[in-house]
Formats: C-alpha cells, sequence, structure tokens
C-alpha cells in the first residue's frame, strides 16, 4: 500500500526534489480563517518542517514529494494548543504524590502511607488534587488525618484547584503557625473553636509552608519538563501557555531546548513583575520558535471553590464574605503598567465578578495609553456580571477560559452563586456573541491536560457521562468549529503566534495530529474519548501511542 502510492505520486512528479513529505489519504479538518470547518486530504510539508500547502484530493498534488506517509483514512488536526496551563507542575504532579480522583480522607490517607513507604528519600511529602467537594463526607481534611499516616517529616497536600492546602502537624511547626499566628493578607489559616490551626490553609496563607517547601533543583525541573511534555505530546497538545514561569523554570526549559529536547512549543508568562525583571526575556520566538517569554501573570482574586473567588455580592452560601480581593486598583495599575510599559502583554487571573470588572477597568486604561492590539488576556474570566461581558472588545481583551471548569464546577458555583447569579458564569457563546477573541485551554493539572473533554464540554455543556441532561446553561454551548478554534487559533492568537502555529496553511509549522475517530460528527461523550495515534511537531513524530505503532507493524506483516 504505502510503495503503491509513492509510485502514485511519483507519476505526478515534474522533477523530483526529494525534501518533502506529502501526508495524504487523511480525513483533515481545522478551522479556517473565516471561522469555518476545512477539510482536506492531503498534507504537504517542505523539509524545513514548515507546511507547504493542504489539498482537498490527490489530483491536486503536482508537488514533488521525496516521502509519501499514508495517513490510512485517520483523521488529522492541526496540534492543539492550551492557551493555558502550568507545566512544571503538571510534571511535579507526576513526581509528587497524585491525589485527583480520591473518594474519602481514607483514600487520601491511602495513598499517602503507599507513596511515603515508595519515597523514603523525599525530605518532604508534596501532593496535590485532593477535591472533598467529591467525596461522601465533604469535610475538609485536617493535619490530625495527616499525622495519623505521616508524623517523622512534614506532609504538604494541595487541593485540587491549587487555592487550599492542607499540611500536618510537622509542616505546621515547621512554618511556625500557632494559635497566636494571624491570617495573612488574602488568606486564612482555619482553626478550630479553640483557635487552634486545623492544618487548613487558605489561598495567600498557604504561602506560609509553601516557602518552607524545598525549591526544586534543576534536575527536578529538568525531570518535571520531560514528564510534562510526554503528558502534553499524549494527548494532542504541541504548544502550551505557561502561566506563571518562574526564573528558575525558564532556565530548565532554556536547557532543554539547548539540547534539543524541548518538543513541545512554550508561551511564557512569568510570574509576576519580579519574575519578568529577573527573566529580562527578549520578547523573541527561541529555538526555531519553542519557547517565548511573552509577558505576565498576575492574579487579581482566588478560586470560587475555596470561596476566594472576588465576588460583587456575598456568598449565596456564606453571608458574611465576598471572598478575596488580591490587589488594590493601584498596585493592578502599577504591576501591569509595568509589564505593559517593557512592551508586554499581560494576563490576569479572574474568576469573581468584582475581579473581572477590577481587571477589565484596568486594561481599558492601559489601552487607553497603549492602544487596544496589546491583546490584554484575562485568565479564567469564570463570574462575569453580564453587563462586563461587553467591556472585553473595545479594549482588544481576550478572554482566556477552560471549558473543563465549567463541567468541574458546575454544582459548586450554583451553591456559591444561588441560581440568579449565573447569567456570565463560564458564557463562552456570551463572549463570541460580543465580539470578543476567546483562547481555550485546560489549566492543568487543575484539570487534566486532555483537551478532548474539553471540547467535548465546549459543544455540550456537559461532563463525560453526559451530566445533565440537554446541558448546564445550553445556551452558552459552542459549535465544533468554534469550540476548535479556541483551542487552535484562538490559543495561538492569544500566545502573539497566529503566524506560526493554529492552523495547517503555507509558512506555518506543521505541527498536527492523527486521532482515531472523526472528531466533527461524534457526540459529545465519543468527541470527550478521542485518542491520540500520533503526535508531529514540525513535521517531525515526536510521539506515538504504542497500540498504535503495534497495530501498524501488524498490519505491514
Ligand atoms: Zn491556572
Amino acid at each position: 500500500m504505502h510503495k503503491c502510492f509513492i509510485v502514485a505520486v511519483a507519476a505526478l512528479l515534474a522533477s523530483p526534489a526529494w525534501s518533502n513529505t506529502l501526508v495524504s489519504n487523511v480525513n483533515g479538518l481545522q478551522v479556517g480563517a473565516d471561522g469555518k470547518l476545512q477539510r482536506f486530504s492531503a498534507l504537504l510539508i517542505g523539509d524545513d518542517g514548515k507546511v507547504l500547502n493542504t489539498f482537498t484530493s490527490l489530483e491536486e498534488v503536482r508537488v514533488n514529494a521525496s516521502r509519501g506517509i499514508d495517513g490510512g483514512g485517520r483523521t488529522l488536526l492541526p496540534g492543539l494548543i492550551d492557551g493555558h496551563g502550568h507545566i512544571m507542575a503538571l510534571g511535579q504532579s507526576v513526581l509528587n504524590l497524585n491525589l485527583v480522583g480520591t473518594s474519602s480522607v481514607e483514600d487520601l490517607q491511602s495513598r499517602l502511607r503507599t507513596y511515603a513507604a515508595s519515597n523514603a528519600d523525599r525530605r518532604w511529602i508534596v501532593g496535590f488534587g485532593w477535591n472533598q467537594e467529591s467525596w461522601a463526607k465533604k469535610a475538609y481534611p485536617t493535619a490530625a488525618d495527616l499525622d495519623a499516616v505521616v508524623k517523622d517529616r512534614p506532609v504538604v497536600l494541595e487541593r485540587v484547584d491549587g487555592h487550599a492546602t492542607v499540611v500536618n502537624s510537622v509542616a505546621l511547626k515547621a512554618a511556625g503557625i500557632t494559635a497566636a499566628t494571624k491570617d495573612p493578607v488574602g488568606g486564612k489559616i482555619e482553626r478550630d473553636v479553640r483557635g487552634n490551626p486545623t492544618g487548613l490553609l487558605i489561598d495567600a496563607a498557604t504561602a506560609l509552608v509553601g516557602s518552607k517547601v524545598p525549591a526544586p533543583t534543576q534536575a527536578d525541573l529538568a525531570k518535571a519538563l520531560n514528564k510534562a511534555q510526554d503528558a502534553l505530546l499524549s494527548v494532542g497538545v504541541t504548544a502550551a501557555a505557561d502561566m506563571g514561569t518562574s526564573p528558575a523554570d525558564w532556565t530548565a526549559m532554556q536547557n532543554a531546548a539547548q539540547i534539543d529536547r524541548l518538543n513541545i512549543r512554550i508561551m511564557s508568562y512569568a510570574a509576576g513583575v519580579d519574575s519578568l525583571q529577573k527573566i529580562a526575556p527578549s520578547g523573541q520566538w527561541l529555538y526555531t520558535d519553542h519557547l517565548r517569554m511573552g509577558g505576565v501573570k498576575l492574579y487579581a482574586d482566588g478560586a470560587l471553590g475555596s470561596r476566594g473567588a472576588w465576588l460583587k455580592q456575598p456568598y449565596a452560601d456564606k453571608h458574611d464574605t465576598r471572598g478575596l480581593q488580591f490587589l488594590t486598583d493601584a498596585q493592578l495599575r502599577e504591576q501591569a503598567g509595568k509589564a505593559a510599559a517593557g512592551g508586554f502583554q499581560v494576563a490576569v487571573h479572574a474568576i469573581g465578578d468584582a475581579a473581572n470588572a477590577q481587571v477589565l477597568s484596568a486594561y481599558e486604561e492601559l489601552s487607553r495609553k497603549h492602544g487596544n492590539a496589546r491583546r490584554w488576556r484575562i485568565e479564567h474570566f469564570q463570574i462575569a456580571d453580564p453587563v462586563d461581558i461587553k467591556r472585553l472588545p473595545p479594549a482588544g481583551i481576550i478572554a482566556s477560559m477552560q471549558p473543563t471548569h465549567q463541567t468541574s464546577d458546575r454544582l459548586m458555583a450554583e451553591a456559591r452563586l444561588g441560581p440568579n447569579r449565573l447569567g456570565g458564569a463560564y458564557a463562552w457563546q456570551s463572549v463570541l456573541k460580543s465580539g470578543a477573541r476567546l483562547a481555550f485551554g485546560s489549566d492543568f493539572p487543575v484539570e487534566s491536560p486532555n483537551p478532548f473533554p474539553g471540547l467535548s464540554a465546549a459543544v455540550s455543556r456537559q461532563d463525560m457521562n453526559g451530566q445533565p441532561p440537554g446541558g448546564w446553561l445550553p445556551a452558552e454551548k459552542l459549535s465544533f468549529e468554534q469550540a476548535l478554534n479556541g483551542f487552535t487559533r484562538g490559543a495561538a492568537y492569544a500566545g502573539f503566534a497566529e503566524t506560526k502555529i493554529g492552523a495547517l496553511e503555507p509558512g506555518k509549522w506543521a505541527d498536527f495530529i492523527l486521532v482515531d475517530r472523526d472528531v466533527s460528527s461524534v457526540d459529545p461523550q465519543a468527541l470527550a474519548r478521542t485518542q491520540v495515534l500520533e503526535t508531529w511537531v514540525a513535521g517531525k513524530k515526536v510521539w506515538e501511542r504504542a497500540s498504535s505503532a503495534a497495530g501498524r507493524a501488524e498490519r505491514g506483516k
């Protein structure tokens, strides 16, 4: 089959140059510049790893191709782009104690026991991913729960949203947290009836312990980066925005690129203005478009789960709080202004409607000074006051959103906000209707980095099990092409990368994936379960599913 195909192509060649690659016999799908779904059956790649063209039929192909690859009729998509993730945290989450999907505090304890036994050399045990909301008893875990398992060294276990942490007594001691310790600004030390810390730390209070955890070495970071790349490539993500790159992370990324170990493309946003100044980036794409530090990541508030999201009105399920405001208007203006003055992009985390309104005002002011082509980004834009959504387009503000947050948060959002304040909640279609740009991502490792459950959530407003029937606030569903656009062109645009990635068009990188189903025609539950078979970056295969390689060898016999 393979050989016949090369002969067929060769017959069309005027004079063979033997340098290009033609991937044919594919069900090619992508979103065009007009926002419509485009189909193609062949992709021609130059020897520089960039796209020369796509073709809708083999008859169209009048080219020199030295290498023919038979796609076997499989579906081919541009490499997916995650517009908001945390690369080192994803890698660390593979290396650290993984508590995602724990079913109870007993389950958490059992995983902690196993991990402690097999990681006897770790001076600190760091874990991530518990969510008491998904436990039958929704009570937060405590230091006592952890002490029952590990007493000889500090244990620090972060909640799935990163906005709360439970620690054991050794860790409380290491951080010097006692009944006398005051709550830090923007944070809370949970206490029992006698005022003693329970071990649960919220938002800024987590830093009291976090600052004591030994920093990862460059060797640790190199390992984490490798793990993160594997995780991303295996789910079809070829580029990602890293939201909160530290100077040490940046060094690790550069080191990997220098030895040709950086396969994904990273659009970095420094963790705060200090990090940006320390890194002093050029703003240029480096290492053949694999790495760029383009801006700064700031935080306007916390998260909804821990009631750290800053709301215009009190929480429906806790009337004495409106959440946490992280920055005064003046601080936000100063920090965002500094980055903007240096020519950098600004990306601000805002979850609650008050935080979103604050960031919108700051951006409106920045736009008056710097123009509206600076692609100001709001990260999450989760709970917006409906009247604020139309403020996005005039200042050129991009909503950088994560569809799987909607499916994970639905019940919690209803509890926190009540039924009457959800009009601008995870409101993707309203954002697009306002005329604003939308970038999609996953916020990995808060959610899985797999973009297919995200695409599914975007078109259905349902989780992987089809809940709730008909979708949650279904007016906010997107079409398939709108959803795919968010994970390709939209996320590329948000990272100033749209001339390089996000579509398979002449001059852009041949970053693409082969998947196991026609994602444009399957139902949402099947879409969520799409499996990536091969991942290619710059015209080179960088990841392949083991069963896919075996299957092909089998067919070749
Ligand atoms: Zn994030």
